[in-house]
């Protein structure tokens, strides 16, 4: 079984207590390897460690530690397989999606990160402005230059969640590091693995000590310490929104930054004059199952225009027993107690009367599966339509087609995460996606990104932007440098 080390200046080593947790795999339910239960000690060690280093690691410069990026990202990218498999018995997902899906994204965010910091989009961000000042006559002179420029905010905090463990690391780590800062970060405690693989890549490829350091543990100890450490300048976070309220909370007491990505319950509307039924019902249903719903963006709750409605719900049925045969979409979720917390919201809405169609997966193992569930005739009322399910469920509903009642429906949620539209009235849809608050609004696809656009969320799903120069933009502060005309 393997143990694993924290990773801290450049070396492995033992939680200063010597505990260690015991790691499950979803797949088989049986331990699969221990990793450190640190705590305040380890996570102060780290931060020493990253204290130290940023200095050179900031001297590097942008092309010197883009190389760097690069460097990690050639050595994960020749073992995506081995990471792959990791991440399934680690996480449960399937091997399609960590391979190919997880995997190339996870090389992409590292280089994507290191190419923006040494092209013209890092340039962009700087400014240089003529500075008018009034003279004795009260008049308006050009008399100095300031120029903007930014810098790193030193040692950033990164804590990411168990559903795309290295796929979430690496868009943290990535702008971070090419923007001269030094990093501590703690992955979940439930999906530890490839943080320790990437640990091992980045001391082969001779990642300066310090730079990098991961310390692994429980969320209310070593998450918390990290957070609450005072020399920790910014806090990047992705996971649940209650967990995000609490390292706000704290984080605020010490007047760091934060950026949070948090849960989502993101609705699709599925107009009648959608471009193409098919095509319509194939992405939903990717969009309600991938990663068995243990997305944060997967749409769990559609709403159908009544004139399509039947046809709809049977044809999506039918491409959810598709997929379930290919076996390449629902993996185990990620744990029992998840797993009884998805099934008790089928049950709750099995209860009240609702329809409820169950897909048949094929089980290898007694790992934590659940059957992918397609809910109908819910109650408006049922808290399964508001609350985050994160598993493989999703609820239909029809709604009349009236523009005002899909924006009401799409909106009535404490989440504002993500949304889909789908109408070939793209006037429709771009008043739709004026009204409708989330932070990403797809029009008749669903889950297409580019690295270089804000993402976030609105309401409960988050606060902060992340993406592109938006990422640079939290890992760095701006310093304005005025010198006077001479
Ligand atoms: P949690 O909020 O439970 O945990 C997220 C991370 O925070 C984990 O590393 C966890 O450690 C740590 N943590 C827990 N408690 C604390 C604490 N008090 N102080 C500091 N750190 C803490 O989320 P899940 O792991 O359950 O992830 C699922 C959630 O993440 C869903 O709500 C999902 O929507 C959201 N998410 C949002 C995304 C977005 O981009 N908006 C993307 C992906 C997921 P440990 O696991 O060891 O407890």
């Amino acid at each position: 079984m393997k143990k694993l080390s924290n990773f801290i200046g450049g070396v492995f080593s033992e939680p200063l207590s010597k505990n260690y947790l015991e790691s499950l795999s979803p797949i088989t339910g049986e331990v699969h390897c221990l990793i450190p239960d640190s705590d305040s000690f380890d996570v102060d060690a780290a931060v020493r460690a990253a204290i130290t280093a940023q200095p050179q690691w900031n001297a590097f410069g942008r092309a010197g530690r883009a190389r760097l990026l690069h460097r990690i990202a050639d050595l994960l990218e020749a073992r995506m397989d081995e990471f792959a498999l990791a991440e399934v018995s680690d996480q449960g997902k399937t091997f399609q999606q960590a391979r190919h899906f997880e995997m190339p994204r996870s090389v992409r965010n590292l280089r994507f990160f290191a190419d923006l910091v040494v092209s013209d989009g890092f340039i962009r961000g700087s400014i240089m402005t003529q500075v008018e000042a009034p003279t004795l006559n009260g008049e308006y002179k050009i008399i100095a230059e300031s120029v903007a420029q930014r810098e790193p905010v030193g040692v950033a905090g990164i804590i990411v969640p168990w559903n795309l463990p290295l796929y979430l690391l690496t868009w943290k780590i990535a702008p971070a590091l090419a923007m001269g800062n030094t990093v501590v970060a703690k992955p979940s405690e439930l999906t530890s693995l490839t943080a320790f693989m990437l640990a091992e890549l980045v001391q082969e490829a001779q990642l300066l000590p310090g730079v990098l350091n991961i310390v692994f543990g429980r969320g209310p100890s070593a998450g918390e310490a990290l957070v609450s450490h005072p020399d920790v300048t910014a806090i990047a976070f992705t996971g649940g929104t209650l967990t995000g309220r609490r390292i706000a909370s704290l984080a605020g007491s010490f007047g760091k930054k934060v950026s949070l990505e948090l849960g989502g319950k993101n609705p699709s509307i599925v107009f009648a004059d959608c471009p193409d039924l098919f095509d319509a019902v194939k992405t939903n249903v990717r969009a309600a199952f991938s990663n068995q719903g243990e997305i944060c963006l997967c749409c769990s709750r559609i709403y159908v225009q009544q004139a399509i409605y039947d046809d709809f719900v049977r044809q999506f049925a039918k491409e959810t027993e598709t997929i379930v045969r290919k076996g390449e979409t629902i993996g185990a979720l990620i744990s029992r107690q998840h797993l009884e917390k998805v099934r008790g919201y089928v049950e709750e809405a099995r209860a009240t009367g609702a329809s409820i169609l169950e897909c048949e997966i094929e089980k290898s193992s007694d790992g934590y599966y659940m059957n992918p569930t397609i809910i109908c005739g819910l109650s408006d009322k049922s808290r399964l339509w508001k609350e985050e399910i994160f598993g493989p469920v999703v609820c239909i509903k029809p709604f009349s087609g009236e523009e005002k009642e899909s924006i009401m429906l799409a909106n009535d949620t404490e989440y504002g995460l993500a949304a889909s539209i789908w109408t070939r009235d793209m006037a429709k849809a771009q008043r739709l996606a004026r009204q409708i608050k989330a932070g990403t609004i797809w029009i008749n696809c669903w889950m297409v990104r580019d690295l270089a656009a804000p993402f976030g969320g609105m309401k409960a799903s988050g606060h902060g932007r992340e993406g592109g120069i938006y990422s640079l933009d939290f890992f760095s502060e701006f310093k304005t440098i005025t010198s006077l005309n001479t």
